[in-house]
């Protein structure tokens, strides 16, 4: 069976903010019961994820289905440093910041990986501006978005619009980008 992803991005975290603004959204999902407090064997990213917990369908509508629960990899992954999320198969367009979508450039896949390197070193040119932006500052999601602090929940059942819509406030005024795939 294969997996499948769901990704929050925060896209405006620095790298130093990223562990508070973490622990800011996890204590939230403990109390509202969505995720286990214990870390296990759950996740494909890294070593351990959070499980589903207890009270999870009152915010992810099919959070009680039983193929889900019962799955190995069913955790969360937090990640508190540089990454880049990309569901394959979506289009390759993006919006430039003033709003112009537009193919991105071949080279998409380099420009992600000089992000991770430098961020302030990845940029992509807006045809219609003619200018250049910072990877950061574009909108590209549903293919892709980068970010220092990501939420991502390895097989679970679609995220509920409310759920969403609490995480973004609790890490506003950052924008979140969620980023939907299969491996
Ligand atoms: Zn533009």
């Amino acid at each position: 069976m294969s997996d499948t992803f769901q990704a929050i991005v925060d896209v405006d975290a620095s790298e130093a903010a990223s562990e508070e603004l973490a622990a800011r959204v996890l204590d939230w999902l403990w109390a509202e019961g969505i995720v286990s407090r214990e870390k296990s064997d759950n996740v494909l990213g890294a070593d351990a994820g959070y499980g589903p917990g207890d009270r999870l369908a009152a915010w992810v509508p099919e959070g009680d289905d039983e193929s889900f629960r019962g799955r190995w990899t069913n955790g969360l992954e937090v990640s508190t440093s540089a990454g880049v999320y990309v569901a394959p198969g979506e289009d390759e367009v993006g919006e430039c910041p003033r709003g112009h979508r537009q193919p991105l450039p071949e080279e998409w896949g380099e420009i992600m990986a000089a992000w991770l390197d430098n961020p302030d070193a990845a940029v992509v040119i807006c045809t219609t501006c003619e200018a250049e932006y910072p990877l950061a500052e574009w909108h590209l999601a549903p293919l892709l978005a980068v970010g220092n602090l990501a939420f991502t929940f390895w097989n679970w059942p679609p995220l509920g619009d409310r759920m969403v819509a609490e995480v973004r406030r609790l890490l506003a005024p950052h924008r979140i980008e969620l980023i939907a795939g299969k491996l």
